[in-house]
């Protein structure tokens, strides 16, 4: 079987995938994928209300009645109430309806603004889910691919203030297609590199 790499390292930062349960990282911020009420709700978005407990709740209903919902593609962050991270952010991808309603830009704005509030909070690490690919019903490939592009692109853009970013994954298909996904950006940035070096 090919081995293929489980991470990367961009701008100083190092970016890996994980089979696993994100309520039980340990990085400076863990990632929810939210709906825009903020309310919980099913998949990873009531597992860290769970395990967070109702600290994280009601921070959530505070930024609603002061904001209103959170319009798709935004995010906020709250304590981590009971988990072992310091912060929750939350996000909220796009519904998947076939890929012409802007799902790519939403999706990739959902990764985008929950790395800057990272950065702005000057955290060291954070942990993402998969956003959009369960309930929301976004093809994981494709998903897979926006995750870490955006991310990528952050991260060359951005100071190199984060010291690790981890996408936790929760069942193994989507994690071979994150796997197939970071493998090829991994080699895309090989060759960035090597056509800097060469000209
Ligand atoms: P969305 O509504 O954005 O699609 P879901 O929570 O339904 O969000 O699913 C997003 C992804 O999170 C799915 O791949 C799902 O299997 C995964 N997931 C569910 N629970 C957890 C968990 N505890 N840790 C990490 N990922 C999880």
């Amino acid at each position: 079987m090919t081995k293929l790499p489980a991470a990367t390292t961009i701008n100083k930062t190092k970016l890996s995938i994980t089979l696993g349960d994100i309520t039980r990282q340990e990085t400076d911020a863990i990632v929810n994928a939210a709906n825009p009420g903020l309310m919980g709700g099913g998949g990873v978005d009531g597992a860290i209300h769970r395990a967070g407990g109702s600290a994280i709740l009601q921070e959530c209903q505070q930024i609603v009645s002061r904001q209103g919902h959170l319009p798709t593609g935004k995010a906020v962050i709250t304590t981590g109430g009971n988990l072992k991270t310091k912060y929750v952010i939350h996000t909220v991808g796009p519904v998947w309806h076939g890929g012409n309603k802007g799902e790519a830009r939403l999706l990739a704005s959902a990764y985008y603004e929950s790395l800057r509030l990272a950065v702005d909070r000057n955290l060291k690490s954070i942990s993402f889910p998969s956003i959009s690919t369960g309930a929301y019903g976004y093809p994981v490939d494709p998903a897979a691919e926006v995750a870490l592009k955006t991310t990528a692109l952050f991260l060359k853009e951005a100071p190199a203030t984060l010291n690790e970013i981890v996408f936790v994954l929760f069942d193994t298909k989507t994690y071979n297609a994150y796997s197939r996904a970071i493998k090829d950006l991994h080699y895309q940035l090989a060759k960035e590199d090597y056509d800097e070096t060469d000209c």
